[in-house]
């Protein structure tokens, strides 16, 4: 895979970075095998960097235990500092020593302030941080230091200017090409030599699989052969300031299908009339999402038990796929997964209001008001009772959900 290079650093990177967010699930832990089989392949085939966090549950652990011998010494890694958990100087010392321990390394090559706005920058600069990075690099626990970022447009010039950085992580997607950081702002980054990292590329998946008709047409039509998340991919690493795409892959389909996206996508090679078919399918998908979630995660646990991303994906499908009807398979997910008919509810009406969530939500939704929407939309008056009686019923709405999925 041909490398691109980080100025900054004179980091030869590969343009897909295996994203160890969204690893393989078995009993709801890493399927371990699975994992490590998806990410050597992607590393035989030229994937040379890895992103993961202290807050990704296992991820770390788990790359700390496959990535041994030429495998470790083939990618490098970028873990993230939970800014969100530092009350003071010691958290930081403390959470990097355990990161180096989970992920068995000496040293950290891109260490990242998680999720930071100027707020939450300037109470970091205020507890040490400057420091922090200033020892941990002279110490050789991290090489390069950068921050990832989800906060407003407007700010992000002011952050970039605010340190000496190496690397910035940003959301960046043809949905999303106006709001954080911006294609204007990773301009201006990548002028000064500073890495961009790509997170959300198909936001979410929102960008792949089954995408609308409406648009899934318009890209037919343009070119049969292409999935939409190859359009999506493709879109992201045209943009010649994009260093490195990180895809959360989690399918042996999704990373051969990804690979061959970036082995073929080099800055700048987009034809104009490939463009055209982007911007015409953001227009037709901005006019049908409801609320701008990427699903990312980052407002869990919720501790009432609400699986907010969930929540939301599930009621933007509803509108996305222009499902009518009761019986759609929305509904049936919804009821399903989320109301208890096969689990723990983790429905919205569960959510108490509480606010917890609010803080660390990347897009700054108002995630409890939200819920209102998706708990208006799918309970309803008397949904305990309701999801009693599709208990009795379980295994016939199985069936139906299965058939309505095109699965059986
Ligand atoms: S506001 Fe609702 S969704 Fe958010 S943390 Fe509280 S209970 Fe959970
Ligand atoms: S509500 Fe916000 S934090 Fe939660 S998954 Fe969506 S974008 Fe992420």
């Amino acid at each position: 895979m041909k490398k691109r290079l980080l100025e900054k650093t004179s980091d030869k990177l590969s343009p897909l970075g295996f994203g160890a967010m969204r690893l393989p699930q078995k009993n709801g832990k890493i399927d371990r095998n699975e994992a490590k089989k998806q990410i050597y392949y992607g590393i035989d085939n030229g994937i040379n960097i890895i992103d993961t966090a202290y807050i990704y549950g296992d991820s770390e652990k788990f790359l700390g235990e496959v990535l041994v011998g030429d495998y470790k010494n083939k990618v490098k890694i970028i873990s993230k500092l939970p800014s969100f958990q530092v009350k003071k100087r010691e958290d930081m010392d403390r959470i990097l020593n355990e990161q180096l321990e989970r992920l068995k390394r000496k040293c950290i090559d891109y260490y990242l302030i998680h999720s930071v706005d100027l707020k939450t920058i300037n109470r970091l600069w205020k507890r040490g941080l400057a420091e922090f990075i200033t020892d941990a690099k002279r110490n050789g626990k991290i090489k390069y230091v950068g921050f990832s970022y989800h906060g407003v447009k407007e700010e992000f010039e002011t952050l970039i200017d605010s340190y000496d950085w190496d690397a910035v992580m940003v959301q960046y997607n043809y949905l999303d090409e106006n709001i954080q950081a911006s294609g204007e702002g990773i301009e201006y980054a990548a002028s000064k030599g500073i890495g961009i990292f790509v997170m959300e590329p198909l936001k979410g998946g929102i960008l792949a699989g089954k995408i609308p008709n409406e648009a899934e047409d318009i890209f037919k039509q343009s070119n049969p052969n292409k999935s939409s998340a190859q359009w999506a991919l493709e879109w992201v690493l045209n943009n010649r300031n994009v260093t490195t795409v990180f895809s959360g892959m989690n399918s042996m389909e999704q990373i051969n299908e990804n690979l061959k996206t970036a082995n073929e996508t080099d800055a700048l090679s987009m034809s104009l009339e490939d463009m055209e078919t982007v911007e015409s399918v953001k227009r037709v998908i901005n006019r049908m999402l409801k609320i701008n979630c990427s699903t990312c995660g980052y407002c869990m646990p919720c501790p009432q038990g609400v699986n907010i991303p969930e929540c939301i994906k599930i009621y933007n499908e509803k509108y996305l796929f222009s499902e009518k009807g009761l019986i759609t398979p929305s509904f049936i997910n919804y009821y399903h997964y989320l109301g208890g008919v096969i689990n723990n509810p983790s429905n919205a009406g569960k959510c108490n209001g509480c606010g917890k969530c609010l803080r660390k939500c990347p897009q700054k939704l108002d995630i409890p008001e939200e819920l209102k929407k998706v708990e208006k939309e799918f309970e309803g008056h008397g949904f305990k009772s309701k999801i009693l009686l599709i208990k009795k019923i379980g295994m016939p709405l199985f069936n139906l959900y299965n058939k309505l999925r095109g699965s059986t």
